[in-house]
C-alpha cells in the first residue's frame, strides 16, 4: 500500500496497527465524489472509479485517525468506519506513557496564543470552592 511517509505513524504508533479508515457500501454510493474532496489533498484516501462514477477507498491508512468528517458529509450514508472503541487502548496507551503531554507541552510552547490565562476572578472563586485546599 502506498502512503505518505509522515502519515506512517500516529504520535509514534505505526498507522498499519490501527484499525481506523473508511469503507464504501458501492450500493449506497451516488458518486457524487463529496468524500473525495472533503479528504485532504495530503491524505488523499480516496479515489474515483470514472467508469463505475462512485468513489473507491485507495489508501484508508492515510486517514487521520479519529476523523469521520466524510462519513458525516455523506449525503447517502454510504461511508462506515470501525467502532470509535478500537481507538481507545491505542489512545490510552499515548496518555499513560506521557507521550500526549510531551506533545502538549511541545506544542504550547510553539503556540503560547494557545495557552489561556485564567481571570483572576475564575481562580478566587476556584480557591473559594476548594476552601481548605488552596492558600
Ligand atoms: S460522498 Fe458518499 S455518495 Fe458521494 S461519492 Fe462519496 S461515498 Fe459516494
Ligand atoms: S475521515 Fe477524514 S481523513 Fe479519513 S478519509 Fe474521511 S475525510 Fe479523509
Amino acid at each position: 500500500m502506498i502512503m505518505c511517509s509522515d502519515l506512517s505513524k500516529w504520535h509514534g504508533i505505526e498507522r498499519a496497527a490501527i484499525e481506523w479508515g473508511p469503507a464504501i457500501d458501492e450500493d449506497k454510493c451516488v458518486g457524487c465524489g463529496l468524500c473525495v474532496v472533503q479528504c485532504s489533498e495530503r491524505r488523499n484516501v480516496f479515489g474515483y472509479d470514472e467508469t463505475k462514477r462512485k468513489a473507491i477507498v485507495l489508501y484508508p491508512n492515510n486517514c487521520m485517525v479519529g476523523c469521520n468528517n466524510c462519513q458525516v458529509a455523506c449525503l447517502w450514508d454510504a461511508i462506515t468506519f470501525p467502532s470509535p472503541s478500537e481507538l481507545k487502548k491505542p489512545a490510552r496507551d499515548l496518555v499513560d506513557s506521557g507521550v500526549v503531554r510531551r506533545e502538549l507541552e511541545e506544542r504550547l510552547r510553539r503556540n503560547p496564543n494557545l495557552v489561556m490565562e485564567l481571570p483572576s476572578s475564575l481562580i478566587k472563586k476556584i480557591c473559594e470552592d476548594q476552601v481548605g485546599t488552596c492558600h
